[in-house]
């Protein structure tokens, strides 16, 4: 049996002398799509900060696999202003998704040369090689950043409220590079999202955080519940 890539049992996150985030419990698998959803203060960067590990619990547990502890996550981080503008080449940034594994060597290897490259082709981004960062797209930089978080590992994506600031267009592009990684390459999807609609029809699992967990589950059940009812607003029936 495959053993969950993290397992959260009754964990609880805060800030100072408050839990803003309470009994949570969830696990992701490899091969999962768990789209964490709720409205602005509920707590889903707070959720996410604490499964990268920055933020400690203050209650319950947390099991993160061997494998996931070697290597980190791959962290598609929201995008900054600072970093639209990062001055580096699209191989570059990619690279430096081996940064974590690398430890202090000063140079990279011929191995993560090749992880890279396997990574820009796999995101189509192998012509952007060596385009500077911020002349790319909306989209284009996503796919760089992707390539770049998979780098770290391709057993778990990280995907922190990835489509804010991108076009429909680019944004149904962007899910369908996921959905392809997911389904097609067993990569593990664990993304936050205020875009309901378009979570429920790509992920397989739901976790509805409202300081605690409205609901967890299969993504078809949460359709059938009264907090997914309220918060799809009819929009996906
Ligand atoms: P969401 O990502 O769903 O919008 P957050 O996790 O950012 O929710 O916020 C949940 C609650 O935690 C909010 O009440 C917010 O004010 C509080 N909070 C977030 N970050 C901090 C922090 N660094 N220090 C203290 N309180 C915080």
């Amino acid at each position: 049996m495959n053993r969950p890539l993290i397992k959260c049992e009754h964990v609880d996150f805060g800030y100072e002398n408050y839990d803003v985030v309470k009994d949570v419990s969830m696990e992701i698998e490899p091969g999962d799509y768990l789209c964490i959803v709720g409205e602005n203060g509920s707590g889903k960067s707070t959720l996410m900060k604490g499964l990268l590990g920055l933020l400690k619990p203050t209650g319950g547990t947390i099991t993160v696999s061997d494998e996931l502890k070697r290597s980190g996550v791959g962290y598609l981080p929201q995008q900054t202003p600072a970093q639209k503008d990062f001055p580096a080449t699209v191989r570059e940034v990619v690279l430096s998704g081996c940064l974590k594994k690398r430890g202090n060597m000063p140079f990279y290897s011929a191995a993560e040369k090749r992880l890279a490259e396997k990574n820009m082709e796999r995101l189509g981004i192998t012509d952007l090689q060596n385009s500077c960062y911020r002349d790319l797209s909306g989209g284009q930089k996503q796919r760089a950043l992707i390539a770049r978080a998979l780098c770290a590992t391709d057993r778990l994506l990280i995907l922190d409220e990835p489509i804010t600031g991108l076009d429909p267009s680019t944004t149904q592009d962007f899910y369908r590079t996921v959905r392809h990684l997911n389904r097609d390459e067993n990569v593990a999807v664990l993304m936050t999202s205020h875009d309901i609609q378009n979570a429920v029809h790509q992920a397989k699992k739901i976790l509805h955080l409202k300081q605690n967990v409205l609901f967890y589950g299969p993504v078809d059940e949460y359709r059938d519940t009264p907090a997914g009812r309220e918060f799809l607003g009819g929009a996906d029936r």
